[in-house]
């Protein structure tokens, strides 16, 4: 692990002034505490931040910011660190500022349908009390652990259980409140013209320069985050296909029938208890399973979806697609409804490494994205594990690639980023774009880009963060 150590006696005046911005029980420089935010379960290298900070106001973040600015010290944001992909490590040391205190839900307006909170409001914070308060509304919830944050998913193009609806959560913010790695507040949407956080319409959209940029930019410190209604009727219809093209033919056909809420393709890796250490395919296992989840405000509306997705099945079987329905057991049943779902395929390796790379895509690529993968992963010795779930209709569709792996095997490690190096370059190839791609893939992404958009970046980012402070390491330009 590397360990960069601001050198004495400067580490410690800085941890006086820090001391001076939040109090003392809100910093600490032990190596204990530091250790906790130097990794996550990537394959991406630890990397020990010099103080872990949490804030408790606005005011104090921006006097940090323009503390490190000054002193030229690198700050990292984080709520959750849970993407799997590296993105909160504190790669230049520095000051890791976890966000967690600023946790307040600061306003839901249940007929424009959003609610504002800061930024280490977390999605079971929220989700509780929407379920208290407003039992009729929900927001795009990621299937996340529930201490990750709000606004971190949105950071991310995060998707949830009303993503095949309406889009990612990075779709769903009206407005947002930053503090620039300068120490001023930049509003951008409605909020930008008084108290009002009803949308970004008709403004210039500020919000790309925050959105996507993993904490490079600036500091989000409150969103205004759209909310739905929940459906007071939700079910399930579980079918096994034999092949992927049959699938995406079908995946097609229901996307743009608007019968379902989401639609979750499963390689059989997913649901096999053997699943990373079988080289084959068991006989007679589909290759697929294809979990539905729909609803209605009525039970004639569950039943009319119903019957109409019954009957694109059977006219998909007509012309030799070979799909059959089943009755999945109650328990994963009852886990698919559940928002978020038990994912407990993550964590069965020894050595505790876990990595998803996900790709969004185009719909009509999924049947190549689905093998390129599984045979890259095969290439370099690792079993497949691939889930696809379409967005917006089928405007987008995201195919994840999951790798439990050994982090205690240096060589399996560096198997697994030729896999994720490999997997990107490929679904950039069939027009796709990785989704919260760690440092290592960030690298293929730019190398991939036209030179002017990465000009715009950098233009961007000096304009920003002249010392480049925010998050060094991600979108290293
Ligand atoms: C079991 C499991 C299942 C998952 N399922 C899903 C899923 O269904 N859908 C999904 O979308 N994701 C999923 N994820 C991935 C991930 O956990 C989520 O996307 C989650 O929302 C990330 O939030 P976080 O708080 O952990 O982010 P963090 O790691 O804390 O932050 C993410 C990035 O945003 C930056 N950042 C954080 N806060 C701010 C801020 N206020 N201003 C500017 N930048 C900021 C950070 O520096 C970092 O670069 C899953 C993860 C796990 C472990």
């Amino acid at each position: 692990m590397s360990e960069k150590k601001l050198v004495d006696p400067s580490h410690s005046r800085f941890l006086e002034s820090l001391e001076k911005i939040v109090g003392k029980n809100f910093v600490t420089d032990r190596v204990e505490e530091r250790y906790y935010y130097s990794s996550d379960p990537s394959a991406e290298e630890p990397c020990l931040p010099d103080f872990v900070v949490m804030p408790g106001s606005v005011e104090e973040i921006q006097d940090i910011l323009r503390l490190a600015n000054r002193e030229k010290i690198p700050v990292i944001p984080r709520v959750g660190g849970l993407t799997l992909s590296g993105l909160a490590i504190p790669y230049g040391g520095g000051i890791l500022l976890d966000l967690k205190r600023l946790d307040k839900i600061i306003e839901v307006n249940p007929d424009s349908m959003y609610a504002v909170v800061e930024c280490g409001v977390t999605t079971g914070q929220l989700k509780t009390y929407l379920e208290e308060n407003y039992p009729n509304l929900w927001f795009c919830q990621p299937h996340a652990p529930q201490s990750v944050g709000v606004i971190s998913n949105a950071v991310i193009y995060g998707a949830g259980q009303v993503s095949l609806g309406y889009g990612v959560s990075s779709d769903m913010v009206n407005g947002l409140e930053v503090v620039l790695p300068t120490g001023e507040i930049l509003r951008t949407g409605s909020c930008a013209l008084g108290d009002s956080w009803l949308t970004k319409y008709c403004l210039p959209d500020f919000m790309g320069l925050f959105l996507g940029w993993f904490g490079t930019t600036g500091i989000i410190t409150k969103a205004s985050i759209q909310l739905w209604p929940k459906p007071s009727i939700r079910d399930t219809m579980f079918y096994k296909i034999d092949t992927v093209d049959d699938t995406v033919d079908l995946l097609l056909k229901l996307t743009k029938s608007e019968t379902c809420d989401d639609i979750y393709i499963n390689s059989w890796t997913g649901t096999s208890t053997k699943r990373f250490y079988m080289p084959e395919k068991p006989e007679g296992m589909p290759e697929i399973t294809m979990d539905i989840i729909l609803s209605g405000k009525s039970q004639e509306e569950v039943d009319l979806k119903k019957k109409m997705i019954g009957e694109m099945v059977e006219e998909a079987m007509k012309k030799g697609v070979k799909v059959e329905e089943f009755e999945p057991p109650l328990l994963l049943k009852i886990g698919i409804l559940m928002v978020p779902q038990p994912l407990p395929f993550m964590d069965q390796m020894f050595g505790g490494g876990a990595e998803y790379l996900g790709c969004y895509i185009p719909i009509e690529a999924t049947g190549e994205a689905y093998e390129k993968g599984m045979e890259i992963a095969k290439k370099y010795g690792f079993q497949y594990l691939h889930v696809v779930r379409p967005f917006r209709t089928g405007h987008v569709t995201g195919i994840m690639y999951a790798f439990p792996f050994n982090k205690k095997d240096p060589e399996m490690v560096k198997r697994l980023l030729n896999v994720l190096v490999e997997i990107c370059d490929m679904a950039i190839k069939l027009g796709g774009v990785p989704w919260k791609p760690s440092p290592t893939v960030q690298k293929v992404v730019l190398e991939h880009a036209d030179p002017e958009f990465v000009n715009f970046m950098k233009k961007i980012k000096t304009m920003l963060d002249p010392n480049g402070i925010m998050s060094p390491g991600q979108w290293a330009l």
